[in-house]
Parts: C-alpha cells; structure tokens; sequence
C-alpha cells in the first residue's frame, strides 16, 4: 500500500470543502485508490480523533491510515 498525500494530486483532485481538520475532495481524473486500486469519486480526509462520516447512498469506502490522518476514499 502506497502512502498517499493530496498535495502531490493538485491536478486529479477539486477541493469541495475545508474545515481545517478534514476536508473533501472530488477525484476528476479517474485517479486509482491506493488501497485497492479501482477508481473512487471523493476523498475524505481527516485528521481528527473521531469523525462521523459524510452521508452516503451506499457506496463502497477505503480507509488509508497515515499517522494521524485518516483517507477515506469512496468508491
Ligand atoms: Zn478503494
């Protein structure tokens, strides 16, 4: 598994939102997920101790754990 920084993928992601701690961001380059190498739509980034989820319609997630950040990549 590979470590994962958005700041290397400027051109692939859009930033949706920021609230210092987490952010959302929007793939736009069919980038592949570094857990299980299939295609995901957002990433949700945290680094809080404890986050509730965005809302979701059943999609499926990966979890990359890198220190004290959290990816979460929705497929
Ligand atoms: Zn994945």
């Amino acid at each position: 598994m590979s470590e994962f920084d958005v700041h290397d993928h400027r051109h692939e992601l859009k930033q949706l939102r920021d609230s210092g701690r987490t952010s959302l961001w929007e793939n736009r380059e069919e980038m592949a997920c570094p857990v299980c190498e299939d295609v995901f739509s957002r990433l949700f980034l945290t680094r809080q101790a404890g986050t509730t989820f965005p809302e979701n319609d059943g999609a499926r997630f990966c979890l990359l754990r890198d220190g004290d950040a959290v990816y979460l990549f929705r497929h």
